[in-house]
């Protein structure tokens, strides 16, 4: 990124960018999904699931580039329509992305698209996936395919072709820096996707975060991982449903959470919320657990500078 000395920034600009980091509504994941599920490291799965840091704001600049990607789809039907696929991007019945769900709604892939009449294998349906590259990682792809320089790309078709039983897919790519294009196809393969799944179920139902891909925070894996703060930074995790050791996602509903606490399902909106029997699922509280009241509901851990700290106690709200 070229940085401009700041006497050659024009106030219009920066106020293009305040006013979409000002119109941005950071949202947490209600379900698992398969843009997320091709990481490697299960815990920073597990952690946006369970709401254990706060949604990440973007800058302005950040913003622009998600637009990119979204603003390349059209373009790219477009593209594929000249060369005689035929090709939808919304479901008709919703009006909406071709979506499909897995394990009660906990699992959910959106596809870009599918479609048929693809000159390579002209009978086949396919599902559609578009990503945009910079110039080094469009090369990167162009030599040694999607599988080497994208794994969690192919994780993400594997699933969108496993969800939807379309067991084709099609990688369209383009060059961001100048617009070359790159097409691969992926054949579903069921081994790798069985395996997929199961991750999925495995971190759906973790009561503990899975293990650390590293213990040092500088690995490259950790340093831009939006969950370092809690997980190697001693930061205690929000409070909300999710943070909660009360809370289960249970089967049998549309992605749904239970709590063991009231013998209630929980809704949505009161995820969000959570309540003063909150009590942190002890993994997410930067201190070690030395005692547990059953009857008062508490929590004793002993924080990393030798003082006691109890979850559910008066002092909780204050700590954390
Ligand atoms: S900081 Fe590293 S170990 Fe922790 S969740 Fe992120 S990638 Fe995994
Ligand atoms: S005890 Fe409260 S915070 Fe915990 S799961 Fe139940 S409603 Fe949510």
């Amino acid at each position: 990124m070229v940085l401009l000395p700041q006497t050659f920034l024009s106030p219009t600009i920066t106020a293009i960018d305040e006013s979409l980091e000002r119109r941005q509504r950071p949202r947490h994941q209600r379900r698992l999904s398969g843009s997320m599920i091709g990481r490697s490291c299960e815990r920073s799965i597990w952690y946006q699931f369970r709401w254990a840091y706060e949604p990440e704001r973007h800058s302005g600049r950040m913003l622009r580039l998600f637009q990119t990607g979204h603003l390349e789809e059209p373009r790219a039907f477009d593209n594929l329509r000249a060369a005689g696929v035929r090709c939808s991007d919304r479901d008709p019945e919703t009006g909406d992305q071709w979506t499909w769900e897995a394990l009660d709604g906990h699992f959910v892939v959106k596809a870009d698209g599918r479609g048929h009449g693809f000159v390579e294998a002209w009978k086949a349906e396919h599902v559609i996936g578009i990503k945009t590259h910079n110039d080094k990682s469009f090369l990167q792809l162009t030599r040694v395919g999607v599988a080497v320089a994208k794994p969690e790309h192919v994780v993400q078709a594997q699933a969108e072709m496993h969800c939807s039983g379309i067991h084709r897919f099609f990688y369209y790519a383009k060059n961001k820096n100048d617009d070359a294009i790159y097409g691969e196809r992926i054949r579903y393969d069921a081994t790798q996707a069985i395996g997929i799944m199961a991750k999925v179920e495995r971190i759906l139902h973790a009561v503990r975060p899975p293990a650390k891909v590293s213990d040092d925070a500088d690995d490259f894996r950790c340093r831009f991982c939006s969950a370092r703060s809690v997980c190697h930074e001693g930061v205690f995790a929000p409070r909300n449903c999710r943070t909660c050791l009360h809370s289960t996602p249970v089967m049998g509903g549309e992605a749904a959470w239970h709590c063991e606490k009231h013998g209630s399902a929980l809704l949505l909106s009161d995820q969000e919320m959570g309540c003063p029997d909150h009590l942190f699922i002890p993994e997410l509280v930067p201190g070690d657990q030395i005692d547990v009241s059953p009857d008062e509901s508490t929590v004793t851990y002993r924080m990393p500078d030798g003082s006691s700290w109890i979850d559910g106690g008066n002092d909780s709200e204050a700590a954390a």
